[in-house]
């Protein structure tokens, strides 16, 4: 028999002290604030490390946009691909940026807020339409 503990429901956000394994309202199964509270932190280290990698990765496509790279990397694509390819890297800065903060919001509260995960599912398909973008036009 399991103890009693805060769990969540990701799909309905039931939060309430426990010992049930599934939701009361829904049936899927919960997830008690501790095991909510390490994915957020591991969330959390991943969106900085993606963050702080995109930003790296800016600097570096801005710096051969004008050909001033000091590893003589060049673009040679027109206006709007480096665009495609500027607002495709924001969207990935954008992305990272939301995993940190959804990571922080789970360590702290010990559960999922559905409004965050609907956005970050958002910035997700406009990446991948601007990816698919970036394919089809090279
Ligand atoms: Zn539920």
């Amino acid at each position: 028999m399991s103890t009693s503990v805060l769990r969540s429901c990701y799909r309905c956000g039931y939060f309430a002290e426990t010992a049930e394994a599934v939701c009361p309202r829904c049936e899927r199964g919960l997830h008690t604030a501790t095991a909510t509270r390490i994915r957020g932190a591991l969330l959390a280290v991943l969106g900085a490390i993606l963050t702080f990698f995109m930003v790296y990765l800016v600097s570096w496509a801005l710096a051969a946009f004008r050909a001033t790279d000091p590893t003589g990397a060049r673009f040679t694509g027109d206006e709007q691909q480096k665009l495609v390819i500027l607002g495709l890297f924001g969207l990935l800065i954008a992305f990272g940026l939301m995993s940190f903060a959804i990571g922080m919001y789970q360590v702290v509260v010990g559960r999922r807020s559905k409004g965050f995960v609907r956005a970050i599912v958002t910035i997700a398909g406009l990446i991948g339409l601007g990816g698919a973008y970036v394919i089809w036009s090279f």
